[in-house]
């Protein structure tokens, strides 16, 4: 039976599709428990080890819930902050560029889905 590589569920998972890659069957499951999806890949001859790739999530950056300015230390959320231009994406991080409204700051705000990177402030210029 096929364990789920992200909650370790090995019962029954339903099966959405199945498709050849080069020497590869593909079986492409939904797990019932935690919805996660993964390819199980089997070598139909069996020389090749089968093995198991996580799909990946959909999950969006989320802003934080407290942006704080690095110029003058005020915090609030975003909807307080002027944002001057389109969000826009740099390598894995998402990217505004935020005005603050008591200093007039400029600095890009950085974020991510990836738990081990943090977001991080970069002061830009201070308007007078
Ligand atoms: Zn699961
Ligand atoms: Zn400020």
């Amino acid at each position: 039976m096929v364990r789920c590589p992200y909650c370790g569920f090995d019962g029954e998972h339903s099966l959405l599709k199945t498709w050849r890659y080069s020497w590869w069957n593909v079986y492409l499951y939904e797990c019932p428990q935690c919805k996660g999806r993964f390819r199980y890949q089997v070598d139909p001859e069996g020389k090749k080890k089968s093995y198991v790739i996580r799909l990946g999530s959909k999950k969006k950056a989320q802003v934080s819930k407290v942006i704080k300015c690095p110029f003058c230390g005020f915090e609030s959320g975003l909807n307080e902050f002027k944002e001057l231009r389109e969000p826009w994406s740099y390598s894995f991080y998402e990217v505004r560029r935020l005005e603050c409204p008591k200093c007039k700051g400029v600095f890009n705000y950085y974020y991510t889905t990836r738990v081990f990177h943090r977001e991080i402030s970069v002061p830009r210029s201070r308007l007078k």
